[in-house]
């Protein structure tokens, strides 16, 4: 094993509201919490737009901007919030050890998990080739070079219905491809996208390809009731089916259920190995909000506090 360089009583990994609220607490607790910030610092909220449902923000307020306003409080509490990625984790005795771009060591005396999760892809060939060519999973992020044209989005979620919403603005029609009858999304969104006109929905329709050899010229989809196939032509194919935890540099100590969400005992945020806690959506497939999110990161830094003062670390 390489070589430590720095001991830290508290280490945090990941930076969307769990773990920013986990510093925020440790900070204040003086546990001088060091937070690395992973591959998408602010995490899912960077790429999402309006937050209506964040208590304290009456008029509602933009994603991006919110996590910027986390980590400035974080930051100003006294947390020590740095650039880099957890590459790779040694839990098998006490300091913990966290590996930090596939180069340096770090030792903590509790560490506090909340990678949260990515965005999920449907595995097609053409959708993999065409990634960055007019296929993405943001519509936030990308939506904007489509203005004026035809996109498709692919998911019925709130996921899907926010970012079809978000696309009606931008392009010309937005074609919604549900593989049910029927959409997950809450009701008020789905009303809000039946009720979008340049917003068409395909019920029981599935990907069978993303068309176009550089760049994205179309979609052909497959209407799973009547066996009828269809090409739409678009110039964006949109993913927003779902996201899965990012847990895998853990799973060779940690518990998880078989998607890869880290299990907790309930009520706490403790997982099977003494001093390493998990808070946000990557432990909870559940509620996946920004304030249970942030709830729970602030239980991983209580639970750390009292860990670190039972052992007499603290
Ligand atoms: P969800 O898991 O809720 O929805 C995923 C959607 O993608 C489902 O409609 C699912 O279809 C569909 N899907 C999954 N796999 C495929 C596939 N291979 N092909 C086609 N369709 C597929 O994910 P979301 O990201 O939408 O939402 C995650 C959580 O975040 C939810 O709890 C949601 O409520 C919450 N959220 C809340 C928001 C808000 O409050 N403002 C905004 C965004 C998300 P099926 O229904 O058939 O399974």
């Amino acid at each position: 094993m390489n070589e430590v360089i720095e001991k830290v009583k508290c280490l945090i990994i990941g930076s969307g509201p769990a773990g920013y609220t986990a510093a925020i607490y440790a900070a204040r607790a003086n546990m001088h919490p060091l937070l690395y910030q992973g591959i998408q610092p602010g995490g899912q909220l960077t790429i999402t737009t309006e937050v209506e449902n964040y208590p304290g923000y009456p008029e509602g307020i933009q994603g991006p901007d919110m996590m910027v306003h986390f980590e400035k409080q974080a930051s100003r509490m006294g947390a020590d919030i740095r650039y880099g990625i957890a590459t790779k984790v040694d839990f098998s005795g006490h300091p913990h050890k966290v590996q930090i771009d596939e180069e340096k060591w770090i030792e903590a005396d509790a560490v506090i998990i909340s990678t949260g999760a990515s965005a999920k892809w449907l595995g097609l060939e053409s959708e993999q080739r065409l990634n960055g060519h007019g296929v993405s999973a943001c519509a936030v992020c990308d939506g904007f070079f489509f203005k004026g044209k035809e996109a498709a989005i692919v998911g019925a979620g709130d996921t899907a219905a926010e970012e079809a919403l978000y696309l009606s603005k931008l392009c010309s029609t937005v074609h919604m491809i549900v593989r049910r009858d029927a959409m997950r999304a809450s009701m008020i969104m789905q009303q809000r996208v039946l009720n979008t006109s340049n917003i068409k929905v395909y019920w029981n329709s599935e990907t069978d390809e993303v068309l176009g050899d550089t760049k994205v010229t179309g979609v052909r989809i497959l209407n799973n009731k009547t066996g009828e196939k269809q090409e739409i032509a678009v110039s964006a194919f949109f993913v927003a089916i779902g996201h899965e935890p990012n847990s895998g540099i853990f799973k060779e100590w940690i518990n998880m259920d078989d998607a890869g969400y880290i299990q907790t005992v309930p009520g706490t945020s403790k997982t099977n190995i003494e001093g390493v806690f998990a808070a946000g959506d990557v432990q909870d497939k559940i509620y996946r909000q920004a304030v249970t999110a942030a709830g729970s990161g602030c239980m991983a830094a209580l639970d750390a506090e009292r860990y670190l003062a039972a052992k007499g670390l603290h």
